[in-house]
């Protein structure tokens, strides 16, 4: 008890975190999950409140996503998403030697995949904008593909591939095209500025869009969402008590209400405000560093900011020592500016920032 309550007092909130996708969840998220703390969907037949509540959440990411008929589940998060659609590819599909195409810029996930599901993963290099090359992706593919994916919202610095080109390769081969909106599924369509990315987009077929992100949900909650029943069912798994076509066999019912509750409770219009706040914050962020001379890699498409920094290894040790955690990715300093994240948090980095940079 004594050791739990030391690990308790070295357990710290979000307050200085600036390198995580995950925040504080709602207090409505919080209370569902309390309530169906003890719920398993592992048997949807005990607990068949929770599995309609499921149907409902995914209707509603559906619907954030182009396509309010859209059916999947609720997964352990973006990992097991991405994954997941991986293997429905290769289900699908009836070759034997199955690749995949990813950008550089995909989350190790896609190496998992293969790992998993033995299909070969073929990295497509990046354009000047650090989006994938959709020429590299079309040298890349040949007739054992079953999947392209694109990446709306990279984990390095939140760019948006260009999913219609992608759309259009992966139609004109047969293949399935995955979305991985992990983070940026609960992000870029509450932009002012609109990005074709999601089911509207003619060829993609499934999206990864994790409530326990932006979503302000608990954790574990990702979204798998399919436009087509058929390719969620390729996941099909019989079990003597009904189909499963997740990962798991067991798997909690409570994020699943929390993700629910919180969707119910915030709407469109509830994530549309929590967006607008973040990115405000993302903007001074960037307006700040440039008085001192510090520039993004690239201008933040949503709220990850990368900063090119000289002695970037040092200067981030300097930062930790100053009780901020934050992430080096690809040579650049990045933050990510989560809901928990407020003005006078940003004032006080971009004060420490200025000081090490100068000092
Ligand atoms: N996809 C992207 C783009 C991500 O940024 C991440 C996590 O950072 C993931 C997938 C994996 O998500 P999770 O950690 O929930 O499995």
């Amino acid at each position: 008890m004594h050791e739990a309550n030391e690990l308790k007092r070295t357990n710290r909130g979000y307050d200085r975190v600036l390198s995580s996708m995950c925040t504080y969840p709602h207090p409505v998220a919080v209370r569902a999950h309390m309530k169906y703390i003890h719920t398993n969907l592992g048997d949807p037949n005990l607990f068949p409140e929770i599995a309609a509540f499921e149907r409902r959440a995914i209707s509603i990411l559906g619907g954030f996503l182009g396509a309010a008929d859209a059916v999947g589940y609720i997964t352990s998060g973006g990992t097991e998403s991405n994954i997941q659609a991986v293997r429905a590819s290769k289900i699908i599909s009836s070759t034997r030697q199955p690749n995949i195409i990813v950008p550089e810029s995909a989350h190790q996930s896609f190496e998992k995949a293969q790992a998993f599901t033995g299909v070969e993963v073929r990295q497509a290099s990046l354009d000047e904008r650090y989006a994938v090359d959709v020429t590299a992706v079309e040298e890349l593919v040949d007739e054992d593909t079953v999947c392209v994916v694109g990446i709306a919202g990279t984990t390095a610095l939140g760019v948006i591939d260009p999913i219609p080109a992608l759309a259009k390769v992966a139609l004109e081969n047969d293949a399935f095209l995955h979305v991985d909106a992990a983070f940026g599924g609960f992000v870029i369509p509450f932009l002012e500025k609109k990005y074709p990315f999601d089911f509207d987009v003619e060829g993609v077929r499934s999206i990864a869009i994790d409530p326990h992100k932006m979503g302000l949900s608990t954790i574990p909650s990702g979204g798998l969402v399919f436009k087509r029943a058929a390719d969620f069912d390729a996941l099909s798994t019989n079990t003597f008590y009904s189909v499963e076509r997740s990962m798991t066999g067991t798997r909690g019912g409570a994020s699943v209400a929390a993700t629910l509750a919180v969707l119910e409770h915030l709407g469109a219009e509830g994530y549309r405000n929590v967006v607008r706040e973040c990115m405000r914050l993302t903007n001074l962020c960037v307006e700040e560093a440039a008085e001192f001379g510090v520039y993004p890699v690239i201008p933040p498409v949503m709220n990850i900011v990368a900063f090119k920094l000289p002695r970037l290894q040092l200067l981030a040790l300097r930062l930790i020592a100053r009780g901020w955690r934050i992430s080096v990715m690809g040579g650049a300093l990045r933050i990510i500016i989560m809901p928990h994240i407020n003005e006078t948090t940003i004032l006080d980095f971009m004060h420490d920032l200025k000081e090490l940079v100068r000092g």
